[in-house]
């Protein structure tokens, strides 16, 4: 079909081939519609393509991770342990490509770099790396909160001669630490992952910490054959509870005020959490962990002292306790032996607040007062969260009107789900929508997406955008709900801050944070209306 003068290549183009732009494909192509979805990387997974530095595995309960779409992969898949290492996932999310032969639709080793909106055509014309350019009038991303990874802004990080690696780019042939002086800068959920399975193998690991982080137990455990026959008799209970929850996890709020129980009761209550696998110390304590302060400062009080008695030397263990923010209040890395590793007599706690890091040599690392030689420096220095991946792409619409532009204060959207002024675009996990167990998020506003562009297709329109009113409204609650948090006024990637990356300073609200229910309510609102918060030509 031609329309004006481009030439449309497909009904969609997808960006990204993770989780998101798998299911995606999926979908799309189950309206009939003629797909491609677009992928820098040489295969499927996203995330767990990525992210294979030793120690990667979920956060989530693996069992309530999966797609549910499909009752026969459900129970046809076998999950090994409560929360699965990066080499099962990613095994996974291959073998969900090649049971609904997903990769037909995909191309791969593609990084899209622009994507430019014709207006008279309506049509969306996307450009990769090496210069093809493909169009469809629909264009969906897929693009994960955390795919741009960072380097840190330190001088001299080109003339480093040994090998460098960040965890979000760790190679797919390994990395032998075996016996070697290894560096690691950022102590992040992901080094705080690796860090522990690094120190078992490098002869010496010297770590460059800039701002602690909170962290707790995961206690991971292997998943045997009897146990996944019951998880699959209960997948169906499972998901609906993962359903009531705020962040769609197995974990809930306590319902009860940290003051309005004993503190035997208290101390009780974050001593089983503690002692309970997951997310349930962060996201089912009491209600008010994190949105009071007083609560905030009561448990995080309690959480340093379990730094303390886990770190034999109390200088370290202070160096690891978080000073300027509490508990709960960045996204919790969940750890397998973290502090225990600083009692190892091979590692090696560096404070880059006490003591700076001047520069990268050509050999390693030189701090105010030392010199540092690594045969391996791991960058585990993040992400340019949620925004980031958006700024990476040239995404122009009508008039010549930039996204970037758009977001540089803040994004503004409906629902997370299309930004004011870009028709057509449709955002999985873009900004502003609501987060936690990603593939739940995932499934919902994609299935939520496609309601849409069914709608578009089944009533003819060519083209749907949000009006101004319902992106004004959604914006001013997306604000009224980030400020109940504390989280709110933290820097992380969560509020978009990465101090690698210029005008990325200041913290600003980048999900929705009043919690999957009540984005979900709003959401099946809109669509029973009939949309009416879209326009449609
Ligand atoms: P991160 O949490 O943003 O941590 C980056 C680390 O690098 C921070 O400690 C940061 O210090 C440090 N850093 C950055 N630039 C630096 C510089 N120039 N000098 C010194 N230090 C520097 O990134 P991440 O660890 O990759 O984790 C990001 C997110 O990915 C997590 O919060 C989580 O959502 C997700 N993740 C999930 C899993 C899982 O599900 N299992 C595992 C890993 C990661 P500052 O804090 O001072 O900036």
């Amino acid at each position: 079909m031609l329309h004006s003068s481009i030439a449309q290549d497909f009904d969609a183009i997808i960006i990204g081939g993770g989780i998101s732009g798998m299911f995606m494909v999926y979908r799309l192509r189950s309206l009939g519609m003629k797909v491609r979805a677009f992928e820098n990387g040489s295969d499927v997974g996203g995330t767990w393509y990525w992210n294979r530095y030793p120690g990667a595995r979920f956060d989530s309960e693996s069992w309530t991770y999966g797609y549910t779409f499909s009752e026969e992969l459900l129970q046809e898949w076998d999950w090994t342990e409560n929360y699965s290492p990066q080499p099962h996932t990613l095994k996974y999310l291959q073998y969900v490509a090649d049971k609904f032969d997903l990769r037909r639709d995909m191309t791969f080793n593609a990084e899209v770099i622009a994507a430019h909106f014709d207006d008279a055509a309506t049509m969306w014309t996307i450009t990769l790396r090496d210069g093809r350019k493909f169009s469809a009038p629909i264009l969906v991303t897929g693009l994960g909160p955390l795919s741009a990874h960072t380097l840190p802004d330190i001088k001299g990080r080109d003339d480093y001669q040994g090998q460098a690696v960040h965890t979000a780019r760790w190679p797919k042939e390994g990395v032998d630490l075996k016996g070697k002086r290894v560096g690691i800068i950022g102590t992040g959920a992901s080094a705080i992952q690796a860090i522990p399975e690094i120190a078992k193998e490098a002869g010496q690991l010297t770590v460059f910490q800039r701002t602690p982080n909170w962290a707790a137990p995961l206690h991971n455990a292997k998943i045997s054959k009897e146990e996944m026959a019951e998880i699959k008799t209960r997948y169906e209970e499972i998901y609906a509870s993962c359903r009531e929850t705020v962040a769609y996890f197995i974990h809930n709020p306590d319902p009860r005020g940290t003051f309005e129980v004993t503190e035997e009761e208290r101390l009780e209550h974050w001593e089983k959490l503690y002692a309970s696998p997951g997310f349930g110390i962060w996201l089912g304590n009491f209600r008010d962990i994190l949105t009071d302060e007083k609560a905030n400062a009561l448990m995080t009080e309690w959480a340093a002292n379990k730094v303390r008695q886990r770190v034999n030397d109390p200088i370290v263990a202070e160096r690891l306790i978080p000073k300027n923010h509490g508990f709960g209040t960045r996204r919790l890395p969940l750890e397998s032996g973290y502090f225990e590793t600083y009692n190892r007599d091979n590692v090696e706690l560096v404070s880059v607040l006490e003591e700076p890091i001047d520069r990268i040599t050509r050999s390693g690392v030189k701090t105010s007062n030392r010199e540092f030689d690594f045969d391996i420096l791991i960058y585990a220095t993040g992400f340019d969260g949620v925004a980031g991946p958006y700024d990476r792409i040239d995404f122009c619409g009508p008039n010549g009107r930039k996204l970037i532009d758009d977001w540089k204060v803040l994004p503004r959207t409906f629902l997370g789900v299309q930004a004011e002024g870009f028709p057509n675009l449709f955002m999985v996990l873009g900004p502003h929508t609501a987060r936690g167990n990603i593939p739940r998020n995932i499934e919902e506003i994609s299935d939520w997406v496609v309601g849409l562009i069914k709608f578009m297709r089944d009533k003819g329109h060519e083209r749907c955008e949000p009006r101004p009113g319902p992106v004004e409204t959604y914006t001013q609650e997306v604000l009224e709900v980030d400020a109940l948090l504390l989280s709110s006024k933290v820097p992380s990637w969560q509020t978009g801050v990465n101090r690698n990356v210029e005008g990325k300073s200041v913290p600003r609200p980048l999900g929705y944070n009043g919690g999957a229910p009540r984005y979900r309510k709003k959401a099946a609102k809109v669509a029973a209306g009939g949309y009416k918060e879209f326009k449609f030509s």
